[in-house]
């Protein structure tokens, strides 16, 4: 035993001397870190620890409202305290109150007051112009005794968001921050209506007309039985409202990800309508650019079975960087995407 631990560790000195004279040859060369060295910041791992806690029964499937609502809410500012990302400024604290007037006005339903909530890092040069992340962490809640953990709806976007913000915190700390500011929003209420979203979108915290654009993520940790492999993607609307959002996501993809691309639902004629059927319309429909990254559906979702077990992490990794690059150039290139006249 001893003798096996003395070998390795003459291993180790032999391979650490070798590599030191190594250095001693190399020119000192200071590595700029890019966007993406930050992107590998998001990692399979990081994503699987956060979403095996907001997935998990104690969240009680996350309904708008709801004391497991609000336990993954805690767990998220948490979160955004221990990387330094603060509350917006102008806002009193990480959360937007949605009251439930609001949610039973057009329905008649029974919900209870709920929170959005959102985290911000502000830009170096533009911090007037806003690009909004978003994700619902909001689910279906509990039906007969049964938790319904939402882990791909929209566990996987909510966790994406968490790891794009840090992403983002980094590049700051290194002197790299966004250009433009970058408002985290994790809405509730998207499973009984899209309401946070529209009570964003109606009581914005920024101008509307400062407002970029939307990266939507709603569902990135699964594959549907449309393809064998999970190394692709479905963006919906990125060319609706802008072609400089349609040719940013291209080339983020391109230059980085490299997942297929499917836009299969970007058609306006299919009949699922998922243009219309996350958070991002709330913005759409007010003329701010969205991209929604969205994986399509499977066998369980809206089901008990929607668990973290099935999560591809390597997937939900690759997408949620996807959604940084998006991000990053949104933030920091020259000009602001132009909002085209013909754009519908
Ligand atoms: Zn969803």
């Amino acid at each position: 035993m001893k003798r096996r631990i003395l070998s390795v560790s003459l291993v180790f000195f032999l391979l650490a001397s070798c590599s030191g004279s190594k250095n001693t040859v190399t020119t000192q060369k200071k590595i700029i870190p890019n966007e993406q060295s930050f992107a590998n910041t998001i990692t399979a791992s990081e994503l699987k620890t956060h979403l095996t806690i907001i997935a998990s029964d104690d969240m009680e499937g996350r309904d708008t409202g709801s004391k497991g609502q609000k336990k993954a809410g805690n767990y998220l500012i948490a979160q955004y305290k221990k990387m330094g990302i603060p509350f917006p400024k102008g806002a009193e604290s990480y959360y937007q109150n949605v009251p439930a007037e609001f949610m039973n006005k057009e329905y008649d339903e029974h919900l209870p007051d709920s929170e959005n909530i959102w985290a911000f890092i502000e830009g170096s040069e533009k911090p007037d112009e806003i690009i909004v992340v978003s994700a619902h962490y909001d689910h279906v809640g509990m039906k007969n005794g049964v938790v319904y953990n939402g882990a791909d709806d929209d566990g996987s976007g909510t966790v994406a968001l968490l790891e794009i913000a840090q992403a983002f915190q980094k590049a700051k700390e290194q002197g790299q921050g966004p250009k433009r500011s970058i408002l985290f929003l994790h809405m509730t209420g998207e499973e009984h209506g899209l309401y946070g979203s529209s009570y964003y979108s109606e009581h914005p915290l920024f101008p509307i007309e400062k407002t970029v654009a939307d990266v939507n993520i709603d569902m990135i940790g699964r594959r549907d039985n449309r393809h064998s492999d999970s190394n692709y993607i479905y963006l919906i609307g990125s060319d609706y409202l802008s072609s400089d959002l349609f040719t940013i996501c291209e080339e983020a993809n391109a230059k980085f990800t490299q997942l297929a691309i499917d836009y299969k639902y970007n058609d306006r004629k299919d009949p699922n309508r998922f243009y219309y059927r996350s958070d991002h319309y709330n913005f759409a429909k007010h003329r701010i650019p969205v991209v929604f990254l969205f994986n399509g559906t499977h066998a369980d979702y809206h089901k008990e079975t929607d668990d973290v077990d099935k999560i591809e992490f390597d997937a939900l990794s690759k997408r949620a960087q996807l959604g940084f690059t998006i991000a990053w150039e949104l933030a920091n290139r020259p000009t602001r995407i132009v909002v085209d006249k013909s754009g519908n």
